[in-house]
């Protein structure tokens, strides 16, 4: 991994330095690239220009590592009152909702984070919309995808997501291949006895395409990464996938004209939009994926403190 990478990650865990970034007022702006605001409604109004503009959304309620049930409730209830608004607003058909299972409660027990992800997935099917499980770091992995094992027994069309810098991802996505799946690089800083490093992370993506494209499932291809855009594309040419039967993700804030390109193209376009008060673990990790982001914000910082 990257020494600024690790750096920033393990930055992310330091309360000093979270409070230095979170009063800084460099940090708005910043935040404001990555994330569409702090309340439902700012939520609302991104999705609604993305819409407009031919592109479907995914939305985060940011707020990961809860450390009590009172606030695995106020994470759920949040996701109760966003899925209510896109149901409110027309929305639902173009918007569904990626959930952390560290928000509804998963280091306080399994059960727990069951229950609560029960909760929005059965209010996400009324609205008439779906759900993703967001993956973490590693160590949860396996309790994350027997969650969503329960989950898919009442909603089978709950979304996983399998992270290409995992050594177990290739098994994992032939067992999934014939479900809805997002495939991404990875976000935290993994040992190298579970993951890929460099150029090897790309590899493995590239061999869970095609275990995905392969499979009757709907796969979801979260990435930036323009050789690896391709690649989709001309995999999805290959095994004859037409468009709609498989969705490029990428984030919002970043890539967008790329975004724009593909949605005019004719694929579906999904744009993952992070919003609420708990921005601070997100945009370190977006910062950790750039170093050109980093070198901005630092200098920035430095010459507002
Ligand atoms: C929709 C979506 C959902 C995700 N869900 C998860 C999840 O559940 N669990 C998880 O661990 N990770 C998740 N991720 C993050 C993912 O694991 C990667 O960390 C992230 O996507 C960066 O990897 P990349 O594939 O874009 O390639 P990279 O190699 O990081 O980037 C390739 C190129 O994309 C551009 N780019 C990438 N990031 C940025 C940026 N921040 N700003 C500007 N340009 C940039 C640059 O041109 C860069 O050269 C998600 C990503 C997306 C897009």
């Amino acid at each position: 991994m990257h020494p600024l990478r690790s750096l920033i990650l393990a930055a992310a865990g330091n309360d000093a330095i979270r409070r230095l970034v979170a009063t800084a007022p460099v940090s708005r702006d910043v935040v404001r690239r990555f994330v569409a605001g702090e309340q439902t409604s700012d939520a609302i109004d991104v999705t609604r220009e993305l819409v407009a503009s031919g592109r479907s959304v995914t939305l985060d309620h940011l707020g990961e590592d809860v450390a009590d049930a009172e606030h695995a409730d106020q994470n759920v209830r949040a996701y109760l009152e966003l899925l209510d608004a896109l149901h409110a607003e027309g929305l639902a058909p173009k918007a569904e909702v990626s959930v952390k299972l560290s928000a509804l409660g998963q280091k306080l027990g399994e059960r727990l984070a069951l229950a609560n992800a029960s909760r929005v997935c059965a209010a996400a099917e009324q609205c008439g919309t779906t759900v993703t499980l967001d993956m973490e770091d590693h160590t949860t992995t396996d309790s994350t995808l027997r969650v969503l094992a329960e989950l898919r027994r009442s909603w089978p069309s709950t979304g996983a997501v399998l992270q290409s810098y995992l050594r177990r991802t290739f098994d994992d996505c032939k067992s999934l291949a014939g479900s809805r799946v997002r495939l991404v690089k990875g976000a935290y800083a993994e040992p190298d006895s579970v993951a890929f490093d460099g150029h090897e992370v790309d590899l493995s993506y590239v061999r869970c395409v095609n275990a995905l494209l392969t499979g009757d499932g709907y796969p979801m291809f979260a990435t930036h990464d323009p050789r690896l855009v391709r690649i989709v594309a001309e995999r999805a040419r290959w095994y004859d996938r037409k468009p709609g039967t498989y969705e490029y993700q990428m984030l919002f804030g970043v890539r967008q004209e790329e975004q724009r390109r593909l949605a005019r193209e004719g694929e579906t376009v999904r744009v993952y939009v992070p919003y609420g008060s708990q921005w601070y673990g997100y945009l370190m990790r977006r910062l950790a994926e750039r170093p050109a982001n980093t070198t901005f914000f630092a200098r920035a910082l430095v010459s507002h403190s």
